[in-house]
């Protein structure tokens, strides 16, 4: 992406001011629940039958795929007039689509106007492949080795807006209906943009969605949520979603994970390794992952990677070492083969499995760590004028 290119100024002193059209209510990303009270609300559904075309939309909507109401063949001509007065069901703009020479997948997809965020797929990860979700746009915090964490946060994802990024993944990879088994999709990763724990209710609805079994179907211990290390929401993430957990752990002691994490210093290790210990169903069959990033010089002597199977000790977790991927101006190396090899046996010959992740769709920054939008926080007063504007 074109770090020259960064900057979003809203200029809207040639508009002419015209009266607020609210856009009509996307179904696509609506809990059941939601989408039940919707149809009420409205009017559009009499109460009675609101549940039966609830589930009748839910079909067409998750497992079809369809992006419209004209395919909905079992409901009537009349009734689905009725719907399109009220409703659409829409995917966000893509903005952007691009594939990596290794078959890496990115989208960047336009939300809103100034709301940005970049979804990837990556082929042969997982069962099948995986689809890397953004949480946010932009993060509150700031790794010093992440392209992300030079992004101010602009604003949460809805969970609609985390749904529409496996909406899209599966248009492009023609994956509808939803299959049952040989998916092409058949993992879900939170390591895009953002940080999940800070938008716990949005995730967990998401989560509720696409794991739904008539519709998307995605098994919960197929979907993985990975975190720098909000202590509090550790538990109610297990509790809500049962989703497999990953920590981005990258240093063993508290200096250094203070400043290449700096939420450390709000939760420092101990606090963390507690906190991971209590989680939710963690077993031999459900493991913890850890992911470590490999910076030269930095964290990747032997003697670190002993300290790192002292510390995880006794955890049921495997550890994913992850080259350093750069970015324009990143202020770190990736270390060096030999030395990642080296960091990865002392792990092996404790028990741990600690594959080293390959970096996928590097040529096109779709990496671990490379996502960045170029979204810039822009005043939500001056946002919701353009939506408006933008709205008719
Ligand atoms: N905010 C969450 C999830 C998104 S980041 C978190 O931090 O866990 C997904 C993973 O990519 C994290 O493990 C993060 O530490 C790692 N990462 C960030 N920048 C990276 C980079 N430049 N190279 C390699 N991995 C990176
Ligand atoms: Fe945010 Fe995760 Fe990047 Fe840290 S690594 S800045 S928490 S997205």
């Amino acid at each position: 992406m074109d770090d020259a290119a960064q900057t979003f100024t809203l200029d809207l002193s040639h508009r002419p001011a015209s009266p607020a059209v609210a856009p009509l209510r996307n179904l696509a990303g609506l809990t059941r629940a939601e989408l039940t009270a919707v149809l009420v609300e409205t009017g559009a559904v009499p109460a009675d039958k609101a549940r039966m075309r609830a589930s009748q939309l839910w079909r067409w909507i998750h497992h079809f795929g369809v992006a419209g109401f004209d395919r909905m063949t079992d409901i009537s001509k009349e009734m689905r007039t009725t719907l399109a007065e009220h409703f659409v069901v829409a995917r966000p703009e893509i903005v952007e689509r691009q594939v990596s020479r290794d078959g890496t997948r990115k989208w960047l997809l336009r939300f809103a106007p100034g709301i940005e965020a970049e979804t990837v797929y990556i082929p042969d990860v997982g069962r099948a492949g995986a689809l890397c979700v953004s949480s946010q746009v932009g993060c509150t915090l700031n790794c010093t080795f992440c392209h992300t964490g030079t992004q101010a946060l602009v604003r949460n994802l809805t969970a609609a807006e985390i749904v529409a990024q496996v909406q899209v993944a599966r248009d492009d990879l023609e994956e509808w209906p939803s299959p049952r088994e040989e998916r092409r999709l058949s993992n879900i990763v939170f390591m895009g943009m953002g940080e999940p724990l800070y938008n716990l209710d949005n995730v967990a609805a998401a989560i509720d969605i696409v794991s739904d079994n008539e519709g998307i179907a995605l098994s919960r211990r197929r979907i993985t949520v990975s975190t720098s290390g909000v202590v509090p929401e550790l538990i109610p993430l297990g509790d809500r979603t049962q989703a497999m957990l990953a920590i981005s752990l990258h240093a063993t002691n508290d200096a250094l994970r203070d400043e290449l994490v700096p939420l450390n210093k709000k939760y420092p290790l101990d606090h963390l390794m507690a906190g991971i210990r209590a989680y939710p169903g963690l077993s031999n069959a459900r493991r913890v992952t850890f992911e470590y990033v490999m910076l030269k010089g930095i964290n990747d002597s032997p003697a670190e990677a002993r300290a790192l199977v002292k510390l995880i000790q006794g955890l049921p977790a495997k550890v994913n070492l992850i080259p350093f991927n750069p970015w324009p101006g990143s202020p770190y190396q990736c270390s060096d083969w030999g030395t990642i090899e080296t960091f990865a046996a002392i792990l092996n010959r404790a028990g741990y499995a600690s594959p080293i992740r390959t970096p996928r769709g590097r040529d096109i920054l779709a990496a671990c760590g490379q996502l960045k939008s170029e979204s810039e926080k822009v005043r939500a007063s001056a946002r919701r004028a353009l939506e408006t504007e933008t709205a008719d």
